[in-house]
């Protein structure tokens, strides 16, 4: 208790003079209308279950995208749906995923022991190599996960050829397309998965509101898939009596709040521009980002010394994915912190040559 004691008051954001720039989050949310939601729902609902806003939320959902409820299912953030649909489509088999990918909560099943992952090399600019990825499944896959864009490269899919994986890859196995950043992308509309699943494909997509709409403390998320998928995956969390009302407050304020977002994107390609002008300026280069980080090729560098030099800086990045020893990832910030971490460049590709 004493220990607790002498604990200096708890910041709910980054320490003050710290960049953080290591976790995709979006610093331009939540939006004003999001704050006040919160507020009001904290004092109005705060004591109360939060069933009637996950209602609402669904509802408005279900409109913008011309589905029904029962193809939607909310969690918080969308962490859980996806790792409740690894360990459920695990009990019959393998995932298979790219090398590289966001694979945290395709890893639950492992670490229970259960399947593991069975990884396809990306192609050599890092894409992912739908071909591949299609030849490989076999009757020991029970699903294909597939994040487009995708994290950590940035990296977007041919919205045509990636609609054609689907089609056919999801009459051989289920299909899970976690869409965390198809909002920042140049045309939304074009690059989702969502139309498939109202065709009735054997397919689930993963939507966030932890990105474009600044929302990563927030937690919601959400699943669209057929009533059945639906089901099949709620059986393995409690569906929406995980949710908050402050978090749905917020979702439900942002959702349809086109300044905002306008905003926040705008906000995010502009230090996305900026980072791929300080790369070029460095003699680097970067993989194409469709998303709100960069991913940075060091070169003959190696990642994890970069992130210690900008680390001794109070910047705070990633450091090395699987064997991609090179590669540094860097999320977008407030334009301030991204100028930190441009100006912090030069130093620290020289301690890490060291
Ligand atoms: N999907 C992708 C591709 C991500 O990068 C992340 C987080 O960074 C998530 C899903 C999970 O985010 P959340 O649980 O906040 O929705």
């Amino acid at each position: 208790a004493q220990a607790l004691k002498n604990q200096p008051p708890l910041r709910y954001g980054p320490k003050p003079g710290v960049a953080k720039l290591n976790a995709n989050e979006n610093p331009f949310g939540p939006s004003p209308a999001a704050l006040k939601a919160i507020s009001d729902a904290a004092v109005q609902g705060g004591a109360y279950y939060a069933y009637p806003a996950a209602m609402r939320l669904i509802d408005m959902i279900a409109e913008r995208h011309g589905i029904e409820k029962t193809n939607i299912s909310l969690s918080a953030g969308s962490s859980p749906i996806l790792s409740y649909t690894a360990l459920a489509a695990s009990q019959k088999g393998n995932i298979l995923g790219p090398d590289l990918f966001w694979d945290t909560t395709s890893k639950a099943p492992e670490k229970q022991g259960g399947h593991e992952i069975i990884r396809v090399a990306n192609t050599p600019a890092l894409d992912i190599d739908l071909d591949a990825i299609y030849n490989a499944i076999d009757g020991s896959i029970c699903m294909v996960h597939i994040c487009n864009p995708n994290n950590p490269t940035g990296k977007i899919l041919d919205p045509k050829a990636l609609k054609e994986f689907c089609i056919k890859a999801s009459k051989k196995t289920l299909v899970l397309v976690d869409e965390a950043y198809n909002e920042l992308t140049d045309d939304p509309s074009a690059h989702t998965m969502i139309p498939l699943v109202k065709a009735g494909h054997n397919i689930v997509v993963a939507r966030t509101f932890s990105k474009i709409y600044g929302l990563a403390g927030m937690r919601v998320g959400y699943l669209i898939a057929s009533e059945q998928n639906t089901e099949w995956v709620n059986q393995y969390g409690m569906g929406n009596y995980t949710l908050n009302q402050a978090g749905l407050a917020a979702a439900i304020a942002s959702y349809n709040d086109d300044a905002f977002l306008t905003f926040s994107k705008d906000k995010i390609l502009q230090g996305r521009a900026m980072v791929m002008d300080a790369v070029k300026a460095n003699g680097l280069t970067a993989a194409s980002s469709s998303t709100n980080f960069v991913f940075v090729n060091l070169g003959s560098g190696n990642a994890e010394h970069f992130r210690r030099a900008m680390a001794e800086k109070d910047i705070l990045i990633r450091g090395i994915y699987r064997s991609y020893n090179n590669w540094s990832r860097v999320s977008m910030g407030t334009i301030s912190d991204v100028q930190r971490y441009i100006d912090a460049i030069p130093e620290a590709l020289e301690k890490m040559e060291k």
